[in-house]
């Protein structure tokens, strides 16, 4: 059955291939751009999750457009990495307000509609990062840590009503974000993933569109590495 869709950050990288993929299996998939406009082929408002008014006036469009959101994608996210003795408080805060703060503002405004429809899933994309730390990234670590204890508060709060939060935790995964990177912080990280390859966007995608799909209705409060194995352990 197609569901209603709403991807953040779903106009470039991760969230694009996320709703290329959503749609792709029959769902309504909007996506949330900051001016970019839609991709083509998608429904696209403009929302930057750091601003709740904003949030609010997207989902008010996307329920417009094609009814409440049944299946939450959380996905915008932002890096600025610097050690944590030259990091400024505006950078910590900056980060977790666009990740961790951001995806609580647009569960927020999901969950009551999928509580009335007694039905609904929350994807949140965090990172291998969350699991493992990063030398330079305590703003992004600490933001992508704090999407499992969201994820679980919601399973607890929400799990008996056909509501399900889950986690996934990219790897290393070729986009925009990893591009800036050096070529010696590339390889390293190459070498650290025992599959031998970086994550195409897609391998992100074909997990979340199981997720969010009836079959995967028992899974719930789940952390799921998609990383080729870089982070082993968690
Ligand atoms: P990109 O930098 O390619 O894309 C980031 C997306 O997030 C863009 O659509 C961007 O919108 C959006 N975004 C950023 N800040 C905001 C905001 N305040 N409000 C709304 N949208 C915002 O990154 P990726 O596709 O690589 O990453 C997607 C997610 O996956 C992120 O959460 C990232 O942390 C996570 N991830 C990525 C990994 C990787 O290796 N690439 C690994 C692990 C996790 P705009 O186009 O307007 O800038």
């Amino acid at each position: 059955m197609g569901r209603s869709v709403l991807v953040t950050g779903g106009n470039r990288g991760i969230g694009l291939a996320i709703a290329r993929g959503l749609a792709d299996a029959g769902h309504q998939v909007a996506v949330t751009h900051r001016g970019s406009g839609a991709p083509e082929g998608l429904f696209g408002v403009q929302a930057d999750v750091t601003d709740s008014e904003q949030v609010d006036a997207a989902f008010k469009q996307v329920e417009e457009h094609q009814g409440p959101v049944e299946v939450l994608v959380s996905n915008a996210g932002i890096t600025d990495d610097t050690l944590l003795m030259r990091m400024s408080e505006e950078q910590f805060t900056r980060v977790v307000d666009a990740n961790l703060t951001g995806a609580y503002r647009v569960a927020k405004r999901a969950s009551r509609n999928m509580l009335r429809a007694k039905w609904g899933r929350f994807v949140f994309i965090s990172s291998v990062i969350g699991l493992s730390g990063g030398a330079g990234q305590v703003n992004y670590a600490a933001s992508k840590a704090g999407l499992v204890g969201i994820a679980r508060s919601l399973t607890r709060e929400l799990g008996s009503r056909n509501i399900t939060a889950n986690v996934v935790a990219p790897g290393f995964i070729v986009t925009d974000m990893t591009n800036e990177l050096t070529d010696e912080q590339r390889a390293a990280a190459l070498a650290q993933i025992p599959a031998g390859r970086y994550g195409e966007p897609e391998d992100i995608a074909n997990t979340v569109r199981f997720l969010a799909s009836d079959e995967a209705g028992y899974i719930n409060g789940a952390v799921l590495p998609v990383d080729g194995g870089l982070g082993m352990g968690h």
